[in-house]
């Protein structure tokens, strides 16, 4: 059995009179890569950042390795990794004086290169952040999560905007993180991005969890509710034919 390590319980946040998450309630197990899945305004960033104890909820509860948000937030914050807004980056530091910076602060021993080279920006430890492309911004965005060693990264639509060998490149990467032993939590709007790189998913809509299993079973159950598709599927779609012909997918962007 695999061990709980966050729970949400009743998790309600009002914006003023507007209910933007109304009670929701999921479990996310050690070690799996687990998805909030939703459009846009579903409440998935809420969420996050409610875990992550940047914002504060209206009610519900919430434990994190044990210890609950209301009490921990500190410890939790400890534990945890999260993505920072590229308006936090120093403009003038290249990512190697950035990894060195933020190790400091988080009073962390890190080999800035042996993390670059985790997410493959070796060749750009001396490179600004605005030098980067979309791709590499965000595999160092995720870079910055793992310097406090956390338990669990949090990663907020992390492929938004990247084209198809970007995506797949942060996937693997996301998939090395997990391999490694570290719990990640996901959202994303994007159904093949789910389907692929996700343990787990909960989908959630205008603040409601309306499904949550495995991406397999999700799919089971639709097709055993008699659900067929109108066109037969072919063997690859346009995006297979994109990468097959534009390079392979792990290419550098
Ligand atoms: P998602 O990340 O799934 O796109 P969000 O959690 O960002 O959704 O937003 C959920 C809903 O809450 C949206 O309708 C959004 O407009 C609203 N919302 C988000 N942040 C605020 C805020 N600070 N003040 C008021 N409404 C907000
Ligand atoms: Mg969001």
């Amino acid at each position: 059995m695999a061990n709980t390590i966050i729970t949400v319980k009743d998790l309600v946040k009002n914006y003023g009179s507007f209910e933007a998450v109304k009670g929701i309630s999921f479990e996310v197990n050690e070690g799996e890569i687990f998805g909030l899945l939703g459009p846009n305004g579903a409440g998935k960033s809420t969420t996050l950042e409610i875990i992550e104890t940047l914002r504060p909820k209206t009610s519900g509860k919430i434990m994190v390795d044990g210890l609950d948000l209301d009490k921990s937030p500190q410890e939790i914050k400890k534990i945890i990794g999260v993505q920072l807004q590229s308006s936090g980056y120093y403009p003038g530091l290249n990512l190697l004086q950035l990894i060195e910076l933020f190790s400091g602060l988080y009073n962390q021993d890190v080999d800035p290169m042996e993390l670059l080279e985790k997410v493959n920006l070796k060749d750009k430890a001396k490179a600004k952040v605005k030098e980067l492309s979309g791709g590499q911004k965000q595999r160092f965005s995720v870079a910055t999560t793992l310097i406090n060693k956390p338990r669990i990264i949090f990663l907020d639509e992390p492929t938004t905007g990247l084209d198809p060998q970007a995506r797949r490149s942060l996937w693997e990467l996301v998939r090395d993180i997990r391999n490694s032993g570290t719990t990640v939590i996901i959202t994303t709007h994007y159904m093949d991005e789910a389907e692929y790189l996700c343990d787990r998913v909960a989908i959630i809509d205008s603040g409601k969890i309306i499904a949550l299993d495995t991406p397999d079973q999700l799919i089971d159950k639709l097709i055993a509710s008699g659900f067929e598709r109108p066109r037969e599927m072919k063997l690859a779609n346009l995006e297979d034919v994109f990468i097959n012909l534009t390079g392979h997918s792990l290419r550098e962007d």
